[in-house]
């Protein structure tokens, strides 16, 4: 018994901490109970501090006054659980972390997948970049994989005249780029955004001083209404096109009119 080496006040903590400061043989807890740390096997007391051999006891089981309701094998057996909860519980955590590198690859995949798609109706005379992958990935988690190639289609057909009548050049790249960020800006910019935007967009045309009224309540309107969610982008883009104030709150009328439409229920 001399020769046993003092257990360190840190095996001592993760002995309880691993009991959850319980003693293991009755099922006294601290604070109530002083606790202990004891040894399973008494015949590894010669200096054997291996935490496999190490176990919470309270003051009286240590001592053996109290009786030991637990065998020292279910003692063991309980520890042997207790290691392949940890083991199962690791193995998952390894899991979920391999699931989430999937992810972020399938995630990389995709954006590469659209990257080439981009470049292909290019007729690859650019390769995609770095910075295209970034903006890419930036539009999927806003917009999702179908809705953003569908966009994309949109922007080349709407290019798609200049390209063959000038080629395809750095500046078709250049204008490729913005047109799309527009469009998603168009998209999904809150409502506050978009009313600020129609504001700037209907004053730059018309200085609309004289009609400030009625505009602004039609925006209010707009903004307000069911339509707004479904056609935010074609409500951004038909405000872009119109001639005259008057055709303004005509067309918007047009997107809230069928909604005024639906049968009551
Ligand atoms: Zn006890």
């Amino acid at each position: 018994m001399a020769e046993r080496k003092p257990l360190s006040k840190k095996i001592r903590f993760e002995v309880f901490k691993r009991d959850n400061f319980t003693c293991q043989y009755c099922g006294h807890k601290a604070p109530e109970y002083i606790l202990e740390v004891d040894h399973i096997d008494p015949v590894k007391h010669k200096g054997d501090n291996d935490p496999f051999n190490l176990i919470t006891s309270c003051f009286d089981c240590n001592r053996g006054k109290a009786d030991r309701k637990l065998s020292d094998t279910a003692v063991l057996d309980k520890q042997r659980q207790k290691i392949e909860d940890l083991n199962i519980r690791r193995q998952q955590l390894e899991m979920l972390l391999a699931w989430k590198d999937e992810l972020i690859s399938n995630k990389n995949m995709e954006a590469n997948y659209i990257c080439n798609y981009i470049s292909n109706k290019l007729e690859s005379k650019f390769k995609p970049t770095e910075s295209w992958r970034i903006n890419i990935n930036s539009y999927l988690s806003k917009l999702g994989h179908d809705r953003l190639i569908e966009m994309i289609d949109d922007v080349f057909f709407k290019i798609s005249f200049s390209m063959s009548k000038y080629g395809i050049t750095e500046k078709t790249v250049e204008i490729f780029w913005s047109i799309l960020r527009a469009k998603i800006i168009g998209e999904t910019s809150t409502p506050q955004e978009t009313k600020k935007y129609l504001h700037g967009i209907l004053y730059n045309k018309f200085q609309y001083t004289a009609y400030r009224c009625d505009v602004e309540t039609m925006i209010d309107r707009i903004i307000n209404s069911p339509a707004f969610n479904e056609n935010r982008t074609e409500i951004i883009s038909a405000a872009k096109k119109i001639t005259s104030v008057t055709d303004f709150l005509k067309k918007m009328n047009e997107f809230i009119a069928p909604i005024n439409d639906r049968p009551s229920k």
